[in-house]
């Protein structure tokens, strides 16, 4: 895309953010002790500096490289403009940002107009500091970010693609991208990633799960402290806010991930003279009777409601029939895999564990929960991937919640926008009750909602 029409639709995107900062002061949500968060402001455009370096070249000398200025620029640049060395070092981001009062967020968003806003989980004495150690960390939430992008679902080969990042090759494909270019052996990609309700739908259903079956039942969080949000692109945050859990350190918040995430229940099932469930992998003596009954827990949870279970599996059928037998052997200390369910060996109770271990368990970005200093997207905000927004959502609210629809704030008018010719189309997208695209290579009047989706995505420029 040439720069000055690049130039033009970033600022037409960064007059309509900021139109919405302007007069949405109710719908962003203020996180409690506000004076205690670092805020990170992802921005539009990139901040370089060119550092003055000394560098030893191959025969020993050593040389002066960098100028010391910096600026800001629309693209990531690699080469300094004033003195043309390589090396700079760029970023989007303004870190360590402090914000005393509600009035002070909000006048900063309508002045700075960022792409995105995030702010820690943590709590800090000060949190403007520029080192961890300097910030004296206080405690932080207890979150969660459930990603369509982590869940493995058919429909990202349908509408994600990749493109070489060989200018001269520029071969294309659908889905993910493949280790080495088929054309030009490359190794380096650029990839589009797409949204669709399949994809969103899975990552609500791994939301509900983890907050009624984990939080809600399994650790008796009240729902009172538990916050819920859509990220504005591709998936859901949980916040807890309990106090009882802000002290948890990064390896107590390890063990909840793994928990969650049903590690080290890829158990084999043994048959040396007794069938029984033996966990396998990285795991201690003292681990085994433990794993041993979370997988015989699982199981009986599949198997107690295996009428709901679409499956073709030769064993269904005998395990519906011999079902209160099944769940008697497991509920039993050590676990047991009853000989009474006819017909189910070795193999198929391996099968039924690996389903259970499956359904049992949710699929979460590790590292958002584990690491204590990340932050997490502000309430209310805008997401610059798409232009929805950061939703707040009631548990109620969550089972019949609209992404495409219940996100949207850019509703009223049209926009007409340039699809630039590409290897892969846009691919087909909804807002609201409409569908839109393909597109390719051509110049169309939107709703200002889908308009601004192919903005933000960088599938569209205005003129
Ligand atoms: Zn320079
Ligand atoms: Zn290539
Ligand atoms: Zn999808």
């Amino acid at each position: 895309m040439a720069p000055d029409k690049k130039a033009r639709t970033r600022k037409l995107l960064q007059l309509m953010f900021q139109e919405y900062y302007r007069t949405n002061h109710d719908k962003i949500d203020i996180p409690d002790k506000i004076q205690n968060r670092e805020f990170g402001l992802e921005n539009w455009d990139f901040s370089w500096v060119c550092k003055k370096r000394i560098e030893t070249l191959d025969d020993g000398t050593d040389v002066q490289r960098g100028c010391g200025k910096n600026g800001r620029s629309f693209s990531n640049l690699h080469i300094c403009p004033h003195c043309g060395a390589q090396g700079l070092q760029t970023t989007r981001w303004s870190r360590h940002i402090g914000f005393r009062s509600r009035d002070n967020l909000l006048g900063e968003l309508a002045r700075s107009v960022p792409h995105s806003v995030y702010h820690s989980a943590a709590f800090y004495r000060v949190p403007v500091a520029r080192s961890m150690i300097e910030k004296e960390w206080n405690g932080a939430e207890l979150v969660f970010d459930i990603d369509a992008d982590h869940l493995d679902i058919p429909c990202a080969n349908k509408h994600d693609a990749w493109q070489c990042g060989n200018t001269e090759c520029n071969q294309a494909g659908k889905g993910k991208a493949p280790e080495n270019c088929p054309s030009c052996n490359g190794v380096s990609f650029r990839s589009l990633k797409w949204i669709c309700d399949d994809c969103l739908n899975a990552a609500r259903e791994n939301t509900i799960k983890l907050y009624d079956k984990f939080l809600v039942k399994h650790f008796g969080i009240d729902p009172e402290y538990i916050q819920l949000n859509y990220s504005g692109h591709r998936g859901y945050h949980i916040r807890v806010r309990d106090p009882s859990v802000f002290d948890l350190s990064s390896n107590g918040r390890m063990e909840i991930a793994h928990y969650l995430t049903g590690m080290g229940l890829n158990s084999t099932i043994s048959s040396d003279g007794l069938l029984r469930i033996v966990p396998t992998g990285e795991l201690r003596n003292w681990q085994l009777p433990a794993i041993a009954r979370k997988l015989a827990d699982a199981m009986i949870e599949f198997i107690d409601s295996i009428e709901l279970y679409k499956g073709d599996e030769p064993w269904l059928k005998r395990i519906s029939v011999h079902k209160q037998d099944a769940i008697e052997g497991l509920r039993k200390n050590p676990p047991i895999l009853s000989a009474k369910v006819k017909g189910v060996g070795p193999k198929y109770w391996q099968e039924i564990a690996n389903k259970a271990a499956m359904l049992y368990s949710v699929d979460i970005d590790q590292p958002v929960t584990t690491d204590i200093h990340r932050v997490i997207r502000l309430i209310g905000s805008l997401n610059g991937k798409t232009g929805f927004t950061v939703n707040e959502i009631t548990r109620e609210a969550l089972s019949n919640f609209d992404p495409f629809g219940d996100a949207v704030v850019f509703d009223e008018g049209s926009l007409k926008v340039t699809i630039p010719q590409r290897s892969i189309d846009v691919p087909e997208f909804r807002i609201a009750d409409s569908t839109y695209g393909p597109f390719n290579d051509t110049v169309v009047d939107l709703p200002k909602a889908a308009a601004v989706f192919l903005l933000c995505k960088g599938m569209a420029n205005v003129e």
